[in-house]
C-alpha cells in the first residue's frame, strides 16, 4: 500500500514519505504514517485473504510497499483468557522470535530496499532484535 504522508503528532503538519523520517523537523514530534485507506474501499473483501500464506503479508494491502520477506511472522492465535473467557488474548510467542516484535523487525527489514536507508534500517534491526532478546527471557 502506498503510504499517503506523514504527519506530526504535535502540530498535524503533513510531510512527504519520499524520504525516511520519524520526528518533525519543525517541532520534533513523532510522525504517524497515514494510508490512503480509502483506496481500498471496495477492493479488500474477507474472500480475498482465503488461501493466502498464513504469514503477516497474507495483509498486504495495509502493509508498506515492499518485497515480503518472512520467517513465518504473524498470524498467531487469539486465545480466551482462562477467567475471562470472552476476552481473547493474543498469543504472540509463536512468533520466530517469541514476541510481537519479529512483525516490526520483519517490515523493517522488508521496507529497508524500498527507503533506502541501510544504515539507520540496520541500526534499529539491531536494536530491535536486542531488546527483543532482552524482553523474551
Ligand atoms: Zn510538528
Amino acid at each position: 500500500m502506498q503510504i499517503a504522508y506523514l504527519e506530526c503528532t504535535r502540530c498535524g503538519e503533513h510531510l512527504s514519505a519520499d524520504r525516511p523520517q520519524n520526528t518533525c523537523p519543525k517541532d520534533g514530534g513523532v510522525l504517524f504514517v497515514r494510508y490512503d485507506l480509502a483506496s481500498l474501499k471496495g477492493k479488500l473483501r474477507p474472500e480475498n485473504l482465503s488461501g493466502r500464506v498464513a504469514t503477516m503479508w497474507r495483509y498486504a494491502e495495509v502493509l508498506p510497499d515492499a518485497t515480503p520477506v518472512t520467517l513465518g511472522e504473524g498470524f498467531t492465535p487469539m486465545l480466551p483468557g482462562r477467567e475471562c473467557p470472552n476476552v481473547y488474548i493474543k498469543d504472540e510467542g509463536l512468533n520466530p522470535t517469541g514476541s510481537f516484535k519479529a512483525r516490526g523487525t520483519r517490515l523493517l527489514r522488508a521496507s529497508k530496499r524500498t527507503f533506502l536507508c541501510r544504515k539507520t534500517c540496520r541500526w534499529r534491526i539491531a536494536w530491535n532484535a536486542i531488546t527483543t532478546a532482552r524482553t523474551s527471557r
